[in-house]
């Protein structure tokens, strides 16, 4: 009997703790991803923070260290390359710039992951264009020289960094456990797939119909064919 009212109490309390988090408005922050109606995708890292602080201090495996050290270098990559684009194209088109800032808030939530597996950032006191990977330092030439010809392949030199970072995010989420990392990489392969979608839409408003370039046929088409993802 005594064990019932026990268990009935402490049935209660968990109730009444639930309900208290779930009415928590006053509490929760909001999402960790905030989109506008044009799909530009910012990871907000007090929101990040505040979902990351709830979940345990998981190990980390030698995939997961690696991946956190390419991820934060490609992210940075994004954010360079349209840095760059915007310098050259601005004149025509904000998206270049608006996209550049919310890849800023990509590489530094994935630098904040880093600091809390008190790992080494490959990208610390690194030069905008500069890069440890060496893969990413060539890709980085390649992109920058494409998207200098013109708008139009400006535009798609963008399409093919969302269509790579969509990529390379699903394949890291399958080797990831890790509550924290998926929840950033998640977050984040949303919103490259907005990004995608607001590229794809800037070359259809000139006439230009993209074709994937690294995404088969069948994915890049339920990306497009579906509206901008909000955070959740
Ligand atoms: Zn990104
Ligand atoms: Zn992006």
């Amino acid at each position: 009997m005594k064990y019932t009212i026990q268990k009935l109490t402490a049935a209660l309390l968990i109730t009444l703790t639930l309900t208290a988090c779930g009415g928590g408005s006053t509490n929760y922050p909001g999402p960790p991803l905030l989109v506008t109606d044009d799909g530009i995708s910012t990871i907000s890292s007090v929101n990040l923070n505040y979902a990351i602080a709830l979940l345990p201090l998981e190990g980390l495996n030698a995939y997961e260290s690696s991946s956190l050290k390419y991820m934060r270098e490609e992210e940075k990559l994004a954010q360079n390359v349209y840095s760059q684009l915007n310098n050259t194209w601005g004149a025509q088109t904000r998206v270049f710039g608006n996209v550049s800032q919310s890849e800023a808030s990509h590489t530094e939530a994935i630098r904040q992951l880093l600091v809390r597996y008190s790992l080494t950032d490959p990208a610390a006191n690194l030069a905008e264009g500069v890069f440890e990977n060496q893969t990413l330092q060539q890709l980085y030439a390649t992109l920058i020289q494409q998207g200098n010809v013109s708008y139009v392949d400006a535009l798609k030199v963008a399409c093919a960094i969302e269509e790579i970072d969509i990529l390379d995010l699903q394949n890291a989420l399958v080797n990831v456990d890790n509550q924290d990392i998926r929840i950033v990489y998640d977050n984040l392969t949303k919103g490259s797939r907005n990004h995608l979608r607001s590229f794809v839409n800037a070359l259809s408003m000139i006439g230009v119909t993209y074709a994937p370039q690294y995404l088969t046929t069948a994915a890049y088409n339920a990306i497009i064919t579906t509206p901008i993802e909000r955070g959740n």
